[in-house]
């Protein structure tokens, strides 16, 4: 049986494109002319490219689309924050997130449809997982949102930053996000330098080993703790990838990338990561390391046990490491009016990983234990 399912050509970099129309009996070249379209000028309809003659447009639009993905709904912060919720099927919806600056446009994209690594603060893997995103949905996140913002005044489209810091972890589904930041880096794409595409991990140690050698962007750490202990508890593949090898990890990635740094991102949780002796430690653990910390603080969502520490702690922890020379910046909490926060982004997601029931259970047994006391 012949399936009618067209190639979406946003889940091709450029030598997928290339291979894709040789196997059309096309010549290679075709994928640079459709790439300008598609990304440049942000084009969907074969029809409108004028440069390709009519019996390949003919053949491209039996076979092949350009989809982006549809949103389901849209909020805007009072801070001009953007958040999207693109439904991907009938039960499940990724949440993007768009930030504007005034010299730049910071898109917070997704990676996976929820998120399997049950990180003890974030609101995404209350939802559990449902599945890796495709290549053209990570880059349909970009390309959509850019139609919908529209150009800028300058004519330039109004993305010009991702972050990889929606739901999931990029890392776990490293073979889609590979070609997605090489469509981002391409000058045929949307030719963003490394410096502006960063990929945040929890410390998939041999993903992040494999990252240098495949595309050479930023990468963010969520370390969130100053040691195995307490890290075993709120990131917990920790459990798996011990501080000490993710450090060397770090170590590997910036030496492949000479002048590069990498970010460290440390949630602010009151009580728990957030006295002067855990900002002693992490200075120490941080010590050699070109890095820079990002110190988040925590964004609530509905069943969070956590709180978010108060000012006066975080600029305290901030000062400890600054005096022990190691450059700190407090995240500024954008878009948290519409939970499209670091943390609160949690879409809607079929959970596969029947996590979410477990959470609940969990959550169950503390309130009940609690009443008891
Ligand atoms: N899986 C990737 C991307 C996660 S989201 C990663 O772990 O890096 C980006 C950042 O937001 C991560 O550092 C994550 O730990 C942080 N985060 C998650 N929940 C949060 C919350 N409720 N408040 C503040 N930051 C949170």
């Amino acid at each position: 049986m012949v399936r009618d399912v067209k190639t979406n050509l946003l889940g091709l970099d450029r030598s997928g494109l290339e291979a894709f129309f040789v196997t059309l009996g096309e010549k290679p070249f075709r994928a640079r002319q459709v790439m300008k379209w598609i990304y440049d000028r942000g084009v969907d309809d074969f029809d409108a490219m004028t440069d390709l003659g009519k019996a390949l447009r003919e053949k491209l639009n039996a076979c092949a689309e350009i989809r982006g993905l549809e949103p389901s709904s849209e909020q805007r912060s009072a801070d001009g924050t953007h958040k999207w919720l693109f439904s991907m099927d009938a039960t499940n919806g990724i949440e993007t997130v768009f930030i504007p600056e005034p010299d730049r446009g910071t898109l917070c994209i997704s990676s996976q449809v929820g998120c399997a690594l049950d990180c003890a603060f974030c609101s995404t893997a209350q939802q559990g997982f449902n599945r890796n995103l495709e290549t053209a949905e990570i880059i349909g996140q970009v390309w959509t949102a850019n139609r919908l913002l529209g150009r800028r005044p300058d004519g330039g489209w109004p993305v010009t930053n991702i972050v990889f810091m929606g739901m999931g972890e990029p890392l776990a589904n490293y073979r889609r996000l590979v070609p997605a930041v090489r469509i981002l880096l391409d000058d045929l794409g949307y030719g963003l330098s490394k410096r502006r595409v960063t990929v945040s991990t929890s410390g998939l140690v041999p993903a992040l080993d494999r990252l240098a050698n495949d595309c050479d962007v930023a990468l963010a750490l969520s370390l969130h703790a100053p040691n195995d202990a307490l890290r075993d508890i709120l990131v917990p593949i920790n459990r798996k990838y011990p501080i000490a090898e993710l450090m060397a990890s770090a170590h590997r990635y910036i030496s492949a990338q000479p002048h590069r740094h990498v970010t460290i991102e440390y949630v602010m949780l009151d009580g728990v990561n957030d006295s002067e002796k855990h900002a002693h430690e992490l200075a120490a653990l941080l010590a050699g390391l070109p890095c820079k910390v990002n110190l988040i603080p925590f964004n609530p969502f509905p069943e969070t046990r956590y709180k978010r520490s108060p000012r006066p702690v975080i600029d305290r922890f901030r000062d400890v490491l600054m005096a022990r020379g190691v450059l700190t910046i407090t995240r500024r909490t954008r878009g948290d009016d519409i939970d499209a926060a670091c943390g609160q982004l949690a879409g809607r997601v079929d959970d596969k990983s029947r996590r979410r029931e477990r959470h609940r259970i969990a959550r169950e047994r503390t309130a009940e234990m609690e009443a008891r006391a």
